[in-house]
């Protein structure tokens, strides 16, 4: 049996030191206010307990990471056909590169890029009858928790700074594939990358993707190759062009944000979330990538 209590106070005595935090995003003015040396790390063990250390009882912005969570509801709502509009590839291509401009049809390279986000989001309006407040509901439902909500001030502070989400949006227009309003897209964008959660909340809302899809409350929300397809495209699309170093370092599906928020998983072994603001020149969490290298390393858990 492996002391995960200690190993995490092992990474967050180590870190939590650590002069090179990296860099708060600051281009979506409302997070650059976030406390660069905060750092939380949670795991939930499958069907067992849960450890933390540092403040990982801490609300942040997750950003990024909220694209599993539509691209989870879009998956239960249109099954496979949804792949005939965003493909499955990995871009190598920073989070807001407009990967679809090189294949010229209007299909973006994978639901976890914005464009590709974009797209299912667009599903999400075509779809759900109040979209934004039905998607809080199912994330509310994963995570059995109905205190996670939107932050207004920082989708705000995003509509007025997101000149590329609208090029993005605009271009998928141009192609036919946005059905949908640009503006009335992009708010249901900006309010999903709004989603506060802490690192406790993050792991039990993706405990479905490591637990065949139910949540630990063992109610069923996606199928199994449901999860299965999502597993795969976070280990190959999750981290930006920097897919194949966490995959090299880590070695486990997971996805990050430029709140400084990451989570991974081992299938029917554990959940992991970690939270530290300053980022990597990729965009990822700097400290984040390495608390979770170590944590493999010393656990020798990884799908690998
Ligand atoms: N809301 C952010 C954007 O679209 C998400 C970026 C990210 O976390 O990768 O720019």
């Amino acid at each position: 049996m492996q002391d995960y209590q200690s190993i995490l106070n092992d990474i967050y005595n180590k870190l939590s030191k650590k002069e090179d935090k990296g860099t708060v995003a600051s281009y979506i003015p409302e997070l650059k206010h976030v406390d660069r040396n905060a750092f939380g790390i949670h795991l939930q063990v499958i069907g067992d307990k849960t450890y933390g250390a540092g403040q990982y009882a801490e609300k942040f912005s997750i950003q990024s990471i909220s694209k599993v969570l539509t691209l989870a509801k879009a998956i239960s709502i249109e099954g496979h056909n949804l792949w005939e509009r965003v493909d499955v590839e990995p871009s190598g291509n920073p989070f807001n590169y407009l990967s679809l401009l090189e294949q010229e049809n209007g299909i973006p390279r994978n639901p976890l890029i914005n464009t590709g986000a974009l797209v299912i989001a667009d599903i999400l309006v075509s779809q759900l009858e109040n979209p934004k407040q039905d998607f809080l509901n199912f994330v509310r439902q994963l995570a059995n928790d109905d205190s996670i909500n939107y932050n207004e001030k920082v989708a705000k502070s995003e509509k007025e700074t997101g000149y590329r989400n609208y090029a993005g949006a605009n271009l998928l227009k141009s192609f036919g594939n946005l059905k949908n309003d640009v503006d009335e897209v992009l708010d249901f964008y900006f309010h999903q990358c709004s989603i506060e959660m802490t690192c406790e909340q993050l792991t039990k809302t993706l405990y479905v993707f490591a637990n065949k899809g139910a949540c630990m409350l063992e109610k069923v929300h996606l199928k199994k190759s449901q999860t299965k397809r999502i597993n795969a495209i976070m280990l190959t699309c999750g981290f930006y062009d920097e897919a194949g170093e966490f995959a090299f370092e880590v070695g486990l599906p997971g996805k990050s944000g430029v709140g400084g928020g990451i989570v991974a998983l081992l299938p029917k072994e554990f959940v992991i979330s970690v939270w530290s603001p300053g980022l990597n020149a990729k965009g990822n969490s700097k400290l984040g990538m390495q608390a979770l290298e170590i944590f493999t390393t010393k656990t020798n858990l990884s799908i690998f």
